[in-house]
């Protein structure tokens, strides 16, 4: 597995990254016995880079993993928090939950604008505490959009006098830039540009290499569109693993033939086919229980504009705009969501 720096943070990943979210209870929920020990045999094949969140349950599977393994493999998670109270909740859940002293990679999660990263300066500053007193090695967010991306971009050029690629005159009035020091960034990166909010895939490219090329470490996500685009799986692998500047990605997973497939792709053998088969019967979808109210909560949560109400007054899913993320699933209070 081809190992990369992230960044600046000195911290090397292999460039496949196990995504966690797969394995908790906005997807299969799997018990942290069972996901730990999906985790530990990854880490075996050399996936020693997990991506987890508060939201996605999953820090008792990576405390399995670990134990099982014997070491801890190098841990990104992300928080909603927004302010100084929620930020140190959310870390110390983390440490606890995890039994980590030091977080590796900790980010604000979604931040949509840069308007969206103003509004968790706190948190994120608080961050930047723990980071120098050692609890956290790196900070930065996560994006479904480009325009935060180059707004970090513009913060880590200030004082170099670097071209403006976005807006300077918003962030010189208020007297600094939204974040001068993000150590990285997780954004969708994939071909097709499915999941972004705020243009092509494209614009989102050109935001991640000039992150890249700014010091700012890349970890995609999304490279097979939450499952749309395993029809293509290969090309779409071969797309990602061509882009310089994406020190890895982030690729759910919760199956060992799914893990054995990743693997395939990313060291670029051909990929076993009884994994393959096995995979593919395991392709996943949104379902939507009948005893959905109709409340629309989970229309107003997704970002993305897949899901509403059908005529039937209950929630309705859009496959092709959907990228199962399990994010509406958290906001429905009555359980009726499922990624399957
Ligand atoms: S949040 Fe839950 S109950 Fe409300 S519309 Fe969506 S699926 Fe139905
Ligand atoms: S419908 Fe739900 S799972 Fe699909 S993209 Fe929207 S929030 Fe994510």
């Amino acid at each position: 597995m081809e190992r990369r720096t992230l960044g600046r943070t000195g911290i090397p990943v292999p460039r496949l990254c196990f995504g966690t979210l797969p394995l908790g209870p906005l997807q299969t929920g799997l018990p942290p016995e069972e996901g730990g020990a999906l985790i530990a045999y990854a880490m075996d094949r050399g996936v020693d880079f997990v991506d987890t969140a508060e939201l996605y349950g999953t820090y008792a599977h990576i405390r399995e993993a670990a134990r099982i393994a014997g070491r801890y493999p190098t841990v990104c998670t992300k928080s909603y928090a927004y302010d100084r109270a929620g930020a140190r909740a959310s870390l110390e859940k983390a440490r606890r939950e995890l039994g980590l002293d030091t977080i590796d990679l900790f980010l604000l999660h979604e931040q949509e604008t840069p308007l969206t990263l103003l509004g968790h300066r706190q948190a994120y500053e608080f961050l930047l505490e723990s980071k120098a007193k050692g609890l956290v090695r790196a900070v930065g967010f996560s994006t479904h959009a480009a325009s935060p991306v180059f707004a970090a971009v513009q913060a880590a050029a200030a004082g170099r006098g670097a071209e403006d690629p976005y807006d300077r005159d918003f962030w010189e009035d208020l007297g600094h830039g939204p974040y001068e020091e993000v150590d990285v960034i997780h954004p969708i990166l994939n071909r097709a540009g499915l999941g972004l909010i705020d243009g092509p895939a494209e614009r989102m490219l050109q935001a991640a290499s000039d992150a890249h090329g700014a010091g700012i470490g890349v970890l995609g996500m999304k490279l097979f569109g939450g499952g749309n685009l395993l029809g293509t799986l290969e090309e779409e692998a071969a797309f990602g693993r061509s882009l310089p500047y994406v020190d890895a990605f982030a690729v759910g997973m919760q199956t060992r033939a799914e893990v054995e497939v990743d693997l395939a792709l990313f060291e670029e053998r051909p990929i076993p086919a009884e994994a393959a088969f096995e995979a593919r019967a395991r392709r996943k979808r949104l379902f939507v229980h009948d005893w959905c109210t109709g409340c629309g909560a989970c229309v107003t949560r997704c970002t993305r504009g897949a899901m509403s109400l059908g005529p039937d007054g209950k929630a309705f899913v859009d496959a092709a705009a959907c990228v199962l993320c399990g994010y509406c699933a958290a906001a429905c209070r009555d359980f009726a969501i499922k990624v399957v």
